[in-house]
């Protein structure tokens, strides 16, 4: 029977324990999960989170995998000790939480909403207030895999002018899809609603600095569920305040939780989500461990492995 180690808080053990346990048989492998402390020379699997408490993979010698139950591994990619196959969560019920908190963010910026929550005083303000159809609002992804990509086409879906930029050149219907240096600077200049879904990573930090936020058209919207990395600071509140970017909503930051005396909480042109965009669902997150397992155990390519030398 295989061991299984749940290495995340503890306080997520009620929902996954039997989400785990129903994945698990479903898929006919028969395991036992555990929680710390348990003999680390016994651990087949690890079902990891950063927020967990196993952060040293030394003593996990006979462990044959460690599976992310996030879809970011910017906490464990470089870490020394971790010398066993990385998994990272690819999930339906993640894919879908943040379709809908981006789709949200971006029709509340589309229609311009904010301004009519802080405008309810009588005065009738049709001029110049009807908002263009989404077919001639351009809103651009950065970051166009498992979670931008569903975000893209769901855009696309709804009659927004998609354009999508990521590593290496993609196809997906409905959006024009971008790649390179060149190709980010096309993508920002037409860019009135930025979404930023990119992991962390040494290229990817501060990617929208003084220079790049420069190239999106005046007035541009920006939403930032990827990383908080992405944005330099300093520069996006810069670019608030001169008015080249009307707003920002951020869910993720350098700093989590973000300090109280962040200038981002007090801004009125910025709103802050406390990383809720995307979270992972236990149900359909056990699925891809269980499948994962199946596959490790059966010689089969994992599914979502981590590249280690791309960092992501
Ligand atoms: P993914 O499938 O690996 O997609 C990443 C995308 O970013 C890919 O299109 C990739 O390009 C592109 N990319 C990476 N490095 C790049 C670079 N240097 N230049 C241009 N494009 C680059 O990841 P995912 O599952 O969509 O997740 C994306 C990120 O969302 C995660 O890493 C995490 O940081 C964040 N996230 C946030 C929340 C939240 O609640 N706020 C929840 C989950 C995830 P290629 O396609 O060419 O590889």
């Amino acid at each position: 029977m295989l061991k299984l180690l749940f290495a995340d808080r503890i306080e997520n053990w009620p929902a996954y324990e039997p989400a785990l346990n129903a994945a698990l048989e479903q898929a006919g492998i028969a395991a036992k999960l555990v929680l710390p402390p348990a003999d680390p020379a016994s651990i087949d699997y690890i079902i990891y989170s950063p927020r967990g408490p196993v952060q040293d993979f030394a003593a996990y010698t006979r462990t044959k995998a460690v599976l992310n139950l996030w879809a970011g591994v910017e906490r464990v990619v470089g870490n020394p000790t971790l010398t066993q196959p990385l998994c990272r969560m690819v999930d339906e019920g993640l894919e879908r939480g943040m379709v809908e908190w981006v789709t949200g963010h971006v029709l509340r910026a589309h229609l311009d909403i904010d301004f009519f929550l802080t405008h309810q005083d009588g005065v009738w303000r049709q001029t110049g207030h009807v908002p263009p159809l989404a077919r001639d609002r351009s809103v651009v992804i950065l970051g166009i895999g498992a979670l931008g990509g569903a975000c893209a086409t769901t855009l696309a879906g709804l009659g927004f002018n998609v354009t999508g930029w990521s590593r290496t050149q993609k196809t997906l219907p409905g959006v024009t899809c971008l790649s390179g240096a060149t190709g980010l600077r096309d993508a920002l200049s037409k860019a009135e609603i930025l979404v930023t879904v990119l992991p962390d990573t040494p290229e990817t930090t501060n990617l929208l600095n003084a220079e790049t936020l420069a190239l999106l058209p005046k007035g541009a919207a920006i939403l930032n569920p990827g990383r908080g990395t992405l944005i330099d600071d300093d520069a996006l509140l810069a670019a608030l305040d001169s008015g080249q970017i009307a707003h920002a909503t951020l869910d993720v930051f350098r700093v989590e939780p973000l300090p109280p005396a962040h200038p981002y909480w007090a801004h009125p042109q910025v709103t802050v989500t406390p990383h809720i965009a995307a979270e992972t669902r236990p149900a359909s997150a056990a699925r891809v461990i269980a499948e994962n397992i199946r596959r490790f155990e059966a010689g089969e390519p994992p599914l979502h492995l981590v590249d280690r030398s791309r960092g992501y």
